[in-house]
């Protein structure tokens, strides 16, 4: 079969869903992902470095960046900016790639608006109980940085039906595996093959004609 063209995945999830494992784990162990790196105009975080983890850029460059048309999609998410440089996407989704992008919510229907052949994951814990013991586990946040994620996370679950698939992370390793999973049988899915569809109705137009 000829390669095709790669997809766009879109992940999004409560901060300490585990997103970030289960996307790590994807790249590592199948060549097939690319995962996007996106900018951003918060502050680096310790142990953060730029250009691996985000591209750390001001607000202006980041302005800018909108007005040219750099980015295919952006939000604002606690008094910063996140987006999605185009130019990587591209060129991956080119090179047969499935490109993972892990944004929020404001992101994840823009692009679903601009690209809809994309695919949407919404990655949850279990239970909010297990949210909120892994919020705590982290020990990097003080209870009012865990209450406020807790209540964000309230607000987000009312977003999950935009998605098209959840992933119940109860376990890294099996979520990661059916993650892969679902990402190769939505691939399947007519909309994502239009080109092959036109092809083969051709080809049986064509064959008739011969006939
Ligand atoms: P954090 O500051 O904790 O790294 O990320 C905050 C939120 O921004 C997370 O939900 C993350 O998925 C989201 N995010 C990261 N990059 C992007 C992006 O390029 N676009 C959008 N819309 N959201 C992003």
């Amino acid at each position: 079969m000829t390669e095709r063209r790669g997809i766009l995945v879109v992940v999004s999830g409560f901060a300490g869903a585990g997103k970030g494992t289960i996307m790590k784990k994807l790249v590592s162990e199948y060549d097939r992902y690319a995962l996007s790196i996106s900018m951003t105009t918060r502050s680096p975080r310790p142990e953060e470095v730029d250009g691996r983890e985000y591209f750390f850029i001001s607000k202006e460059q980041f302005e800018q960046n909108i007005k040219d048309g750099l980015l295919i999609e952006h939000a604002l998410y606690c008094d910063n900016y996140y987006g999605t440089p185009r130019r990587y996407v591209e060129q991956q989704l080119d090179a047969g790639k499935d490109v993972i992008l892990e944004i929020e919510i404001q992101g994840a229907l823009q692009i679903k608006k601009r690209f809809p052949e994309a695919l949407l994951l919404f990655v949850t814990p279990p239970s909010a109980e297990e949210l909120q013991r892994r919020l705590i586990g982290r020990g990097t946040e003080t209870p009012e940085v865990i209450a406020k994620r807790m209540r964000r996370a309230g607000e987000e679950s009312e977003g999950i039906e935009q998605y098209d698939y959840i992933v119940i992370n109860d376990d890294a390793d099996r979520a990661t595996e059916e993650t892969h999973r679902i990402i190769q049988c939505a691939k399947n899915a007519p909309l994502r093959n239009n080109d092959f569809i036109n092809l083969i109705r051709n080809q049986l137009k064509a064959l008739a004609k011969g006939e």
